[in-house]
């Protein structure tokens, strides 16, 4: 926009002789700063943005970090420096981007905060996100419907506890989320947490990464597993899960009469969708990124073309500093009784994808 305005003020006072670019299809340049490509669902959602924002008139610029917090902000720094238009962050760690974000201020440059809160900075003008304590709920309420499929006859599930990368936010909300409904069952005795970990102190992931996930695994399995048997393990991410589900194989959980514990997980990654359809992993919570990327690129078009972003949430993300308005999707379970209809019949993944 302060191109345009710096332009159309040339044209006035004669500075400027050539004809005039399409404006339409110019209206601005935005950075997308992305997480890792390690994972699909990133690369979904940047695939996405860029699409929407083209066919808005929009350039994007859109980098990924992998996983690595010094090079996003490095990314950051430089988007802020080439004067884009608006900045759309899914950040790495959610608290360390003040001082950037301070200088984007400053410029006028509106700030997204996209899927993860960005914290304690007053320069994040919206949040574009799922309802993510929904999604811990979707991922307890799936774990007890498997618990009760698969072993109806257990006095008490054996379960253990995985959570997100504590760097980032909505780790926070899935763990609680899952928890409203696990406490309970836990405090009347219906679900044991074999090796008493919990709380995101001690059950969070750093980085999201699933061979750190698989090695927490190992460990609960030799030092709590070798005499009892576990039927349930939260896993708040699909990548957590393919790790976690491959020590619980390393030890024939899966094979023989030792049966599969349920297993949860997120995103609706490929590799998981087969292996829910391989009977493995239990389910997954499908987040729609096309359906996140149209909120963002509405809320971006809205603040550069000087109307008011849709939002329908301003009292449950907190950044530490302020109440950032937000815009929350639905998320949706998926397991074997419904993933052909929500993610073919969606048209996100082709059946040729998934079998
Ligand atoms: C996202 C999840 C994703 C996780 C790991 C979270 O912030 O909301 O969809 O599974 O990061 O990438």
């Amino acid at each position: 926009m302060r191109k345009l305005v710096s332009l159309l003020t040339a044209l006035a006072f004669g500075a400027v002789t050539f004809a005039v670019p399409a404006l339409a299809q110019d209206k601005g340049t935005i950075g997308i700063a992305m997480p890792t490509k390690s994972s699909a669902r990133w690369i979904s959602d940047g695939n996405s943005m860029v699409k929407q924002f083209e066919e808005a008139g929009y350039s994007a610029d859109l980098q990924y970090a992998e996983d690595d917090i010094p090079n996003q902000l490095a990314q950051i720094e430089n988007m802020i420096t080439k004067e884009v238009d608006a900045l759309v962050i899914a950040a790495i760690d959610g608290t360390t981007l003040s001082n950037a974000l301070a200088n984007a201020a400053a410029l006028g440059i509106p700030v997204i905060a996209y899927d993860r809160l960005i914290r304690d900075s007053p320069d994040v003008d919206y949040y574009a996100t799922f309802d993510n304590f929904k999604v811990g709920v979707q991922q307890a309420n799936s774990l007890v419907a498997g618990l009760k499929e698969r072993f109806p006859d257990v006095e008490t599930w054996n379960v253990e506890l995985f959570g997100g990368s504590p760097d980032d936010n909505n780790a926070y909300f899935f763990y609680n989320g899952a928890m409203s409904v696990l406490q309970p069952l836990i405090d009347e005795g219906k679900i044991n947490i074999v090796s008493g970990q919990m709380g995101m102190d001690t059950v969070g992931t750093l980085r999201w990464d699933g061979a750190v996930a698989q090695a927490r695994m190992d460990n609960l399995l030799s030092a709590h597993y070798t005499d009892a048997q576990l039927h349930g393990v939260l896993s708040p991410y699909d990548g957590l899960s393919i790790g976690i589900l491959s020590s619980l194989k390393g030890v024939g959980y899966g094979s023989g009469d030792q049966e599969m514990p349920i297993v949860t997980g997120q995103d609706a990654e490929v590799p998981s969708v087969k292996s829910i359809l391989a009977g493995e992993q239990y389910s997954t919570v499908f987040k729609d990124t096309r359906e996140l990327a149209r909120v963002t690129v509405g809320m971006v078009d809205s603040l550069l073309q000087g109307g008011e972003p849709e939002i329908n949430d301003t009292e449950t993300y907190d950044n530490g500093v302020k109440v950032v308005p937000s815009y929350l999707l639905e998320p949706v379970s998926v397991d074997a009784s419904n993933w052909e209809d929500v993610l073919v019949g969606s048209g996100y993944y082709t059946m040729d994808q998934i079998k």
